[in-house]
């Protein structure tokens, strides 16, 4: 496994990070000492890097694990948009996670500058608890290409935690290339760069060696989050990261893991999911339905997380 220190910061993290995501209530909710047993089989295969967030629901998982992976690189981020916000969902991280500090605290899903502008309070907060080392460094995740642009440039921001994959999919503002760009002008300038949705979230798992080839040929990111949820996938994902190759027995698993946007009949209508997806990927249909554009879908499970009737799922 190649390690590659994370931009400016002290941080030496692997070129694969587990993307802690689908072993959650927003996914597939797994069994604890089952998705224990996944992120440990990727430790015990090289990996020391995992992400997270105050919305996955994942903590639990992570506390177990750092209980004999003491040096496991976290990163988490949450939605918090002022101190208060900041302190509480810190706190929650710190608490769940059991751990006296978090190595990366990122603001989760950054448009622009404006929106930077509305969290600012926040990032001020988290800055503040670096400089207390309770946060080793501190930074965005995001969809947009004018956020990738905008956090570049601030001195402030140590680890951008941007999407690409070689179709594009999921980035909002811009195409592939415009994203490739702004990454290399945030690299360059010395961020922390980690990819989420090599895989599109799942769509390309069928050209999965396709997909992994393109990122791993580029050329400004430290690392690339995958998510995973099962001992076969890791196998499979760190067998490419370190050979180019995935044997047939584990393409073909990997494959046969088809994942989809579910929504149940008793769906209402709301409309809640529709305003929580960035991808612009949910309508209400003319019986008063929830349905999905699964074009369109990254199956991120981020508006499951806004049903108050559970109708919404990634299976
Ligand atoms: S939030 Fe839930 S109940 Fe509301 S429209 Fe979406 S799936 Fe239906
Ligand atoms: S529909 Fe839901 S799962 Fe799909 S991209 Fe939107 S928020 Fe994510």
């Amino acid at each position: 496994m190649q390690y590659n220190q994370l931009g400016n910061t002290d941080i030496f993290v692997s070129k694969l990070c587990f993307g802690s995501l689908p072993l959650g209530p927003l996914q597939k909710n797994i069994a604890l000492k089952d998705g224990v047993a996944v992120i440990e089989k990727a430790i015990e295969l090289g990996v020391n890097f995992i992400d997270t967030a105050d919305l996955y629901g994942t903590y639990p998982y992570i506390k177990e694990v750092l209980k004999t992976h003491k040096d496991l690189v976290v990163a988490t981020k949450s939605y918090a948009y002022d101190t208060e916000t900041a302190k509480q969902t810190l706190e929650r991280a710190l608490h769940q996670t059991g751990r006296e500090y978090i190595d990366i605290f990122l603001l989760h899903e950054q448009e622009g500058p404006l929106t930077l502008k509305g969290h600012r309070e926040a990032l001020e907060y988290f800055i503040a608890k670096k400089h207390d080392g309770i946060i080793r460094a501190v930074g965005i995740s995001t969809h947009h290409v004018t956020a990738v642009k905008a956090a570049a440039l601030m001195k402030e921001i140590d680890v951008i935690h941007p999407i690409l994959n070689y179709k594009g999919l999921g980035i909002v503002d811009g195409s592939r290339q415009e994203m490739e760009q702004a990454i290399k002008l945030a690299y360059e300038c010395g961020k922390g760069i980690y990819i989420m949705k090599a895989l599109g979230g799942g769509h390309l798992i069928t050209d999965i060696q396709q997909a992994f080839r393109y990122i791993l040929d580029f050329p400004y990111a430290h690392s690339i989050a995958v998510g995973m949820q099962r001992v076969e996938e890791v196998c499979a994902n760190i067998s490419f990261f370190e050979s180019g190759t995935i044997p047939n027995n584990l393409q073909s698993a990997l494959e046969s893991y088809e994942r989809k946007l579910f929504i149940h009949d008793w769906c209402v209508g709301c409309g809640k999911c529709v305003d929580r997806c960035s991808q612009n990927a949910l309508r209400i249909d003319s019986d008063g339905k929830a349905y999905v554009l699964h074009e369109k879908c990254l199956l991120c499970g981020y508006c499951g997380s806004v049903c108050d009737h559970l109708a919404i799922k990634v299976i």
